[in-house]
């Protein structure tokens, strides 16, 4: 045979990593794990046990028990007991430990890489290439933010007790991802892994011994769904962070509405691949191959659809199917395959059914094996002649399964990739920088990738918008989300603890000079009678009426939300120009300041003293938010490769901005002024005490160029009101101050269209207070960071 004809015959025969490292760990634990509580390795009496094993051969490598509500409540106390100690040990204490941690991860990389591979399935390459090594760099790069903590973060503190629910698509990464930052900015937590995949957790805890974490700084319980959901309820937790389904993540949200934990949520994806006629085919094809095959599609932002510009369909429809012949498919432990076994027999069967009833409503499947299910063993596969309607299309499928559809022009494709209820990630292809900058802004999603897919690092947040989640993990603006502010609570002075109206109800008729004042709403940039046609009296502290005011309900809702949604120009204006708009709002409202200060001395029955403070307050905060709106600005990370991710903070969008009663001009500004300056529109609903205050407000906005519908103001009962907003699908974040059970009430109806929530207690702060009323808080809150990979060299 000739050499050439032989060397095309060449079969690759098994590159096999040893797992002798890794059976012999098995061994030595007793392939029994039961959970990690203050330091220890403790076993139930009796304990239910869950089988862990090998998806690709179904041996069993190890049982793990399950933790019942008292274990739970222990690991919950331990880490409680732990984690004043570990914040005040300071920043450098804490970088040094996570910097053990790092070094005992490198020193034990190949057998976490194995025993991850054993119990997930993925191919070793990817675990020992790019797990493994990303959990390193997650833990260097927060033992850097510990260490900078004090001086970098100042102002701001840990947030106590932190539940961390992960999933088993990257069972040890994810682990990184959620315990480096927490743990970094002095939090203490307890962890639990995806029943499934529970292994490289328990490997983890012993390094923690080893690394000098102490006692109940990390904790981590094993069990199933029920564990994780009696855990993320559980009372003396602060905060939830959560990656899954977003099924569990709206049960999680449901179970701790109402009660002030912090959340956030990293959900599913459908993400868009969108390659136009200009794009470097051969570069797009191996970009396919990262996107949806890699970690055999199991992957929350997986490009799982495929919009190709439909010029070039065909040839790069063909080019895709030719290299699929050339993937490898062979045992996980195998260093030459490239596509290794789904997690679970489970998520077999899941993916084998979803792709089988899709089918049912059109489409060609093309493969080029056949499933396998002995080995959960299901083969690259892509799915043509669908439309977005179908439920291929719409569905995360989560497995190596790849749907493409094509567009003729560059509107059609940023309308088709955001079309759908996700918003995770995103990746354009195009040599065109052009093109490739004005697109990846266009894409609705939390992470753009330029001419490449599936990149992360733990220096670029990562975290998605709309039904994939809300918060971000990676950055510095990850960290924030372990962390509060150090807070001023507000404390009414003598004299100013409510008119004296809400509780006397024979001085509703008592009058002032300007009864017949009615003020109306602020809806679409006019004065707006309401709906239902009633008034109420909004009174002066001694009980006389001030004004009347409108009662809004829900029909005024939505119109303030229509009028809201019609005004979304105004996140395109220049910062330049929203800060302008801010400065003049500011120079017209001075005009009136012995009026306001007048009124504030009626409504609120504070000395004039304290309401010029408050008016002053009020003009140097619109100043300061004009002042931010063109210098919070993101970032340009330099993140381990060739290229640039940029950072880059986006308007939520509409806001509802629901207020606390005191201070009511300042409080009013404080959130408004934030919110659009930012580039949000917002609709307000003010505190129940003194609702003309923000009212009075409307003829300064209607002289001071504020767009028509980017400020919209309903008066009425607060409780209703902002029950109708929390309600509404196209408001897309919610600031609350309330009572706890009107924080609940929001915190439960926005589970709908998965809002984010940020509620308080009404006297949470003092809205003087230049740490907690004033700053990049409210600007975090008023903005996502979409972070746009940008690769670049030939
Ligand atoms: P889940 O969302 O059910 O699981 C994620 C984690 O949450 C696991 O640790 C799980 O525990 C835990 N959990 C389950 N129920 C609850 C609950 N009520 N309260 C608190 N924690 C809970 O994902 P699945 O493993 O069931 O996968 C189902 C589908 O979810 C996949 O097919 C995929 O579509 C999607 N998914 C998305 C991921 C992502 O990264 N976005 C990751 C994984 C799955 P346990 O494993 O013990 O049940």
């Amino acid at each position: 045979m000739k050499l050439s004809k032989s060397i095309e015959k060449l079969e690759y025969s098994q590159a096999l990593e040893s797992d002798k490292e890794a059976m012999e760990w098995l061994e030595a634990n007793g392939r029994k794990f039961g959970q990690f509580i203050g330091g220890e390795f403790l076993f139930q009496k009796n304990a239910d046990q869950i089988k862990v094993t090998n998806p690709a051969d179904s041996s069993i490598l190890a049982a793990i028990e399950v933790a019942d509500n008292k274990t739970v409540d222990l690991a919950v106390t331990a880490a409680s007991n732990s984690q004043k100690s570990w914040h005040k040990a300071g920043g450098h204490a804490r970088a040094r430990v996570l910097y053990a941690i790092a070094r005992l991860i490198q020193k034990h990389a190949r057998v976490i890489s194995v025993l991850e591979t054993l119990d997930n399935g993925k191919p070793i390459r990817e675990s020992r290439d790019s797990d493994v090594p990303l959990a390193i760099r997650h833990f260097y790069y927060h033992a850097g933010w510990a260490q900078l903590q004090e001086s970098e973060l100042a102002g701001q503190e840990p947030v106590g007790v932190v539940a961390q629910i992960i999933p088993w698509n990257f069972p040890f990464l994810m682990l990184a991802w959620k315990i480096a930052p927490a743990i970094a900015m002095g939090n203490s937590i307890v962890l639990k892994p995806a029943e499934s995949t529970p292994l490289t957790a328990m490997f983890f805890a012993q390094l923690c011994t080893e690394a000098g974490v102490p006692k109940g700084v990390v904790n981590i319980i094993n069990g199933a769904g029920n564990t994780g959901a009696t855990l993320s309820a559980h009372p003396n937790v602060n905060k939830v962070a959560f990656t899954g389904s977003t099924a569990v993540g709206r049960a999680i949200r449901t179970s701790t509405a109402g009660q002030s934990k912090k959340l956030t949520l990293e959900l599913g994806g459908k993400s868009a691949f969108v390659v136009f006629d200009d794009a470097d085919l051969d570069s797009v094809v191996e970009g396919v191959v990262d996107a949806i095959w890699y970690n055999q599609g199991e992957v929350c932002c997986a490009g799982s659809r495929l919009l190709i510009q439909a010029s070039v369909g065909k040839k790069l429809v063909a080019k895709i199917k030719k290299r699929m012949e050339t993937l490898r498919f062979g045992t996980p432990l195998d260093k030459s395959i490239d596509v290794g076994s789904l997690v679970s027999d489970k998520q077999f069967e899941q993916v084998s059914h979803l792709v089988k009833s899709g089918l049912k409503s059109g489409g060609n499947l093309f493969q080029c094996e056949k499933p396998d299910s002995s080995k959960n063993y299901y083969p690259p596969s892509i799915i043509t002649d669908v439309d977005s309607s179908h439920p291929l299309v719409q569905e995360e499928i989560f497995g190596p399964v790849l749907v493409i559809m094509s567009f003729r022009t560059q509107p059609e494709a940023i309308q088709l990739a955001n079309n759908t209820r996700y918003g995770l990630s995103a990746s354009v292809w195009s040599e065109n920088i052009n093109r490739a900058m004005h697109v990846a802004p266009a894409l609705i999603a939390g992470v753009v990738w330029i001419n490449c897919h599936n990149k992360f690092d733990a220096a670029c947040g990562f975290g998605g918008v709309k039904e994939s989640g809300f918060g971000r993990e990676g950055g510095k603006e990850g960290l924030y989300e372990y962390l509060k502010p150090i807070k001023l609570k507000y404390k009414a002075t003598k004299g100013a603890s409510g008119n004296k109206a809400s509780s006397t109800s024979n001085v509703q008729n008592s009058t002032s000079s300007e009864i017949d004042r009615t003020l109306k709403f602020y809806i679409g940039g006019k004065q707006v009678r309401p709906d239902g046609g009633n008034s109420i009296p909004a009174h002066n502290f001694d009980g006389s009426i001030s004004a009347w005011v409108g009662q809004g309900n829900r029909k005024d809702i939505r119109n303030a939300v229509e009028a809201a949604r019609k005004a979304h120009g105004w996140a395109s204006k220049t910062a330049h120009l929203r800060a302008q708009v801010l400065y003049f709002f500011a120079e017209n409202l001075t005009v009136r300041k012995d009026e306001f200060i007048k009124r504030l001395v009626e409504t609120c029955g504070v000395k004039k003293p304290e309401a010029t403070a408050e008016f002053n307050a009020t003009i140097s905060r619109i100043f300061s938010y004009a002042a931010w709106a063109d210098k919070f600005d993101g970032a340009a990370h330099d993140a381990p490769y060739r290229g640039i991710t940029l950072a880059l903070p986006e308007p939520i969008g509409i806001i509802g901005l629901v207020a606390p009663d005191h201070q009511p001009l300042l409080a009013a500004i404080s959130l408004i002024a934030p919110a659009i300056a930012m580039g949000n529109r917002v609709v307000y609903i003010p505190g129940d005490q003194y609702q003309n205050i923000v009212l009075e407000l409307v003829s300064v906005m209607e002289t001071s160029d504020i767009p028509g519908g980017v400020i919209n103001i309903v008066t009425g009962d607060k409780n209703e009101l902002s029950t109708h907003l929390a309600g509404h699908g196209e408001v897309e974040s919610i600031w609350c101050w309330g009572d706890s059970a009107l924080n609940k009430s929001i915190e439960s109806i926005s589970i709908e269209n998965l809002k984010r929530t940020w509620c308080h207690e009404n006297n949470d702060r003092d809205w003087h207070d230049m740490n907690s009323g004033e700053g990049t808080e409210f600007l975090r809150k008023a903005t996502h960071v979409k972070n746009i990979w940008t690769p670049y060299g030939d």
